[in-house]
C-alpha cells in the first residue's frame, strides 16, 4: 500500500512527546512490511537540522488557499531517520512555523488548520494518491473534513482515512472562522453531527471533525478507547466516540526497538543486553558521573516526562523526597511549557541543589534520555491518565522496572510483582491504583524493598520486561489490517 502519514511531530526532526515516536515506528515498519510510506509535516524553525538527511527544496511555489489569499509555500524533501519527510515551508505574513516552538501559541489551532489545507493542496498538485492517509491528533484533524467536503470532488477521490487520536485532552476547540477560512462553509458542519464542540454549541471541535470524518478512528491503547467512550477522560468527546464506535478501536502503540535497544544504543555509556546485564551497571555509573551523584550502594529512582499535569507533577514531587527518605538516589529529566510548574521545579531544583543523591535536569534532551533509561534501576509514571505511555516501555526494554498508576496504556503494560493474576514470568513491575501519595508510596515502598531484599527477585522483573515483545511488530500488522479493511 502507499501511504501517506500528515503530522505536527515525527522523531527525532520534530518530537513533543509520544505522538513523534509513534508516527517514526509506525512508518518505520509500515515501510518494513513492504508498504511504501511519506510523510507530511510543517517545517518548523526550531526542527532538530541535525537530524534530518539531504534536506532540498523539491516543490516551488505551492500556492494555497487560505483566507481568500494564496498564501505562498515551499516544499522540502528530506530523509529524516530514513523516512521520506515533505516538509511544507509557509512564507504567509502570519509565520505559522516559525515561532521557535511546536505548539503553544494563541493560534495553534489556526495554524494547523492552514498546514492541514496546505498538506492536502501539496498531494493534489504533486499527483499523490495514497491508498490511505492516516492522520494524527487534533491539529490534522481538518484532513478528513477537507477531503470529503472539497478535495474529493477535485482530484482527490481515492484514498481513505485512518485518524488516530493520541490525547483527547487536546482537541482543537475553536471559532467556525477556521473553517471559512480554510475554505469551507460553516453553515452545514456546525452542527452536533459533526464539528460542533459538545461542550460549547458556539465553537467548533477539530478533533470531533476528524472523528466524525475519518473512515476509522484508532486510539493508543484499548484500555483507553474504552476510558475515553465511558468515562470523563473524553472530555466530552464520548458520545460522539459511542455513536462512531462502529469504526473506532484501540491499538497499543509499540516502540521502535532500532531507537529504543541497550544492545545498539549510541547514547549510552556501554551497551548490553540480557545476557549481558551487568554491564547496565556502568551506565548506572556514567550516570552518577554525569550528574555528581554519590557512589553508593543505592538504586537510581529515574523520571523523564513532560512535566504536565496529565503526568502528575504533584505526585512526581512527592516521589522525589519519598525515594530519598527511603535510601534511593532520585534523577529526574522533565520540562513544561507552563510558566507555574517549571517555576516550581526550578525551585526545587535550587532547594535541592546540594543534595548528592538527587539531579533535577530540567531540560528537553532526547540524548540524555537515553542514558537515564539505561542508568536507572526503577522509573516512576504516576500519571492522572495515560492514553499509552511509551517510557514504561522504553525503561522495560533498558531493564529498567516500572512503577505506575493503574490507567490507560500503563495498565495495558505493567504487570504488578505481588498483585497481578498473570505468571510470575510475565510480572514486570509496580502498579497503583489511587492517585493520591499513599497510592504512589504503596508502590514505591514495595519496588525500593525488593531492590534492598531481594535483589534476584528484582532481576527477574528486569529480564520479564526485558524479554515481552513492546515492538512495533503486531500494531504494525494491526494497522496493516485497518487499512485494507477502510480499503474495502
Ligand atoms: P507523552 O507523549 O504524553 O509525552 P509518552 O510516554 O507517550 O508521553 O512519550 C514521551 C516521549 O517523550 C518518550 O520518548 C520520552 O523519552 C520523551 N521525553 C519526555 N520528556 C522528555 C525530556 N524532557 N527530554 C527528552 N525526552 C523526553
Amino acid at each position: 500500500m502507499y501511504i501517506v502519514m500528515i503530522s505536527p511531530e515525527c522523531a527525532p526532526v520534530a518530537k513533543v512527546g509520544g505522538l513523534g515516536d509513534v508516527v517514526q515506528g509506525l512508518s518505520r515498519e509500515l515501510e518494513v512490511r513492504g508498504n511504501s510510506v511519506e510523510l507530511i509535516l510543517p517545517k518548523y524553525d526550531c526542527m532538530r537540522y541535525d537530524r534530518i538527511w539531504g534536506l532540498q527544496k523539491t516543490y516551488s511555489d505551492l500556492w494555497v488557499p487560505y483566507h481568500d489569499q494564496w498564501f505562498h509555500c515551499d516544499v522540502y524533501f528530506g530523509f529524516a531517520d530514513g523516512l521520506k519527510c515533505f516538509f511544507i515551508e509557509s512564507h504567509s505574513y502570519k509565520n505559522f512555523f516559525n515561532r521557535g516552538i511546536y505548539y503553544g501559541d494563541h493560534d495553534d489551532p489556526e495554524r494547523f488548520a492552514f498546514f492541514s489545507r496546505a498538506a492536502l493542496e501539496f498531494m493534489k498538485q504533486a499527483d499523490k494518491h495514497p491508498d490511505v492517509i492516516h492522520c494524527h491528533d487534533w491539529q490534522t484533524g481538518l484532513v478528513p473534513v477537507l477531503l470529503y467536503e472539497m478535495y474529493k470532488f477535485n482530484g482527490l477521490s481515492h484514498p481513505r482515512v485512518c485518524y488516530t487520536l493520541h490525547n483527547l485532552k487536546h482537541q482543537g476547540v475553536t471559532g467556525d472562522f477556521i473553517l471559512r477560512q480554510s475554505g469551507l462553509d460553516p453553515a452545514p458542519l456546525c452542527n452536533q453531527e459533526r464539528l460542533q464542540d459538545n461542550f460549547n454549541p458556539s465553537a467548533i471541535n477539530l478533533m470531533k471533525g476528524g472523528i466524525v470524518y475519518s473512515n476509522f478512528v484508532t486510539t493508543v491503547s484499548p484500555r483507553y478507547a474504552d476510558e475515553i467512550k465511558y468515562s470523563d477522560l473524553g472530555y466530552g468527546l464520548q458520545h460522539t466516540l459511542y455513536v462512531h464506535g462502529g469504526k473506532f478501536g484501540g491499538v497499543l502503540n509499540g516502540v521502535d526497538y532500532n531507537v529504543w535497544n541497550p544492545a545498539i544504543d549510541p547514547h549510552i555509556a556501554c551497551r548490553y543486553t540480557i545476557d549481558t546485564l551487568e554491564d547496565k551497571y556502568k551506565n548506572k555509573e556514567a550516570l552518577r558521573n554525569r550528574f555528581f551523584l554519590r557512589h553508593d550502594y543505592k538504586p537510581i529512582i529515574g523520571v523523564v516526562s513532560r512535566l504536565d499535569s496529565q503526568k502528575g507533577v504533584e505526585l512526581i514531587r512527592h516521589s522525589i523526597f519519598y525515594a530519598l527518605n527511603q535510601g534511593c538516589q532520585f534523577v529526574l529529566l522533565g520540562s513544561s511549557p507552563d510558566p507555574d510548574i517549571n517555576n516550581h521545579f526550578w525551585d526545587l531544583k535550587d532547594y535541592l541543589n546540594d543534595n548528592p543523591d538527587c539531579h533535577l535536569e530540567l531540560d528537553y534532551n532526547e540524548e540524555l534520555a537515553h542514558l537515564i533509561y539505561a542508568g536507572s534501576d526503577m522509573i516512576v509514571i504516576p500519571s492522572a491518565f495515560e492514553p499509552c505511555g511509551l517510557t514504561q516501555m522504553i525503561a522495560m526494554k533498558y531493564g529498567t522496572v516500572p512503577v505506575v498508576r493503574n490507567i490507560g496504556g500503563l495498565a495495558s503494560t505493567v504487570f504488578d510483582a505481588d498483585y497481578d493474576d498473570r505468571p510470575y514470568n510475565e510480572r514486570n513491575g509496580y502498579v497503583f491504583n489511587d492517585y493520591n501519595f499513599e497510592g504512589l508510596e504503596s508502590a514505591l515502598h514495595r519496588a525500593i524493598g525488593m531492590w534492598y531484599s531481594y535483589p534476584e527477585y528484582f532481576r527477574e522483573l528486569m529480564t520479564n520486561g526485558m524479554r515481552h515483545d513492546y515492538s512495533w511488530n503486531r500494531p504494525g500488522s494491526d494497522y496493516e489490517n485497518i487499512y485494507h479493511h477502510i480499503r474495502e
